[in-house]
């Protein structure tokens, strides 16, 4: 089965509507040519313009989160109905800076993987380890538990995309070497096998986070298990339309 790359920009708490527009516009023509899925997720309040201004395109729109209640006295949050009712198509869920200053664990993040594939947005779940877990060498441990818990009683677990980001490489200009990044996207595949079948592992897309770049995209493209890529910091600007079209020379 061939997976088709996927490329997914992460523009944390950057960007406020007339800048998101502007970057939106220039992105436009310079990724529409990619033959990786592409896909954008800027701040809430850019979403109702982001999705205006890309249909009829080849990107798509993601949020950074959502909550998995309908409604309700839940201050600050948004619902994946109120996502969808816009038009937004996937959602970062699990993210390592929301698991660090909001509390998110496991639990939360399989509540809410399940109600997005429940309302037909495509989750984007993230996984990975600190420092410490690795260099104690806890790493493997770490993830295929985050993955255990973070993704049982899945139906359709090939709906989901895994983002494996070693939360040392997030931000830091530290990217895991191309083998420790197959190798963790490795324990994430095999972690669906023995949850959900070889079928699931070989259709599950698994990309890797952390500080990719046009310069190291194309390398970890090479990588089997390694799908795509979701970006932070390099999402910012117009050189992301390089790495969504694997392009470390234009
Ligand atoms: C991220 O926040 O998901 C991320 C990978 O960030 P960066 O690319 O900046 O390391």
């Amino acid at each position: 089965m061939s997976r088709r790359p996927i490329i997914a920009g992460n523009w944390k708490m950057n960007k406020g509507i007339k800048e998101a527009n502007e970057l939106i516009e220039s992105l436009k023509p310079l990724v529409k040519d990619a033959t990786a899925e592409c896909v954008f997720c800027p701040p809430f309040i850019d979403l109702p313009d982001a999705v205006r201004l890309t249909k009829d395109t080849n990107i798509e729109i993601g949020a950074q989160n959502m909550h998995w209640e309908e409604a309700g006295a839940f201050t600050g949050e948004i619902a994946g109905e109120m996502l969808k009712a816009i038009g937004v198509k996937f959602v970062i869920i699990g993210h390592s800076e929301r698991r660090e200053y909001f509390n998110e664990t496991d639990e939360t993040v399989n509540k809410k993987t399940i109600k997005a594939l429940k309302l037909g947005l495509k989750p984007i779940t993230c996984c990975g380890e600190t420092l410490e877990q690795r260099e104690s060498g806890k790493a493997k441990d770490i993830v295929v538990n985050q993955i255990k818990n973070g993704l049982k009683d899945i139906d359709d677990i090939t709906a989901v995309v895994i983002a494996y980001e070693p939360i040392w490489a997030i931000g830091t200009g530290k990217t895991a070497s191309n083998a420790e990044a197959n190798e963790a996207c490795g324990w994430v595949r095999e972690t669906i096998g023995e949850m959900y079948g070889p079928e699931a592992a070989e259709g599950v897309r698994i990309q890797y986070g952390g500080s990719v770049k046009p310069g190291n995209v194309v390398a970890l493209m090479e990588e089997p298990n390694i799908d795509g890529a979701l970006v932070g910091g390099a999402s910012l600007t117009a050189d992301f339309a390089k790495i969504v079209k694997f392009d470390a020379q234009a």
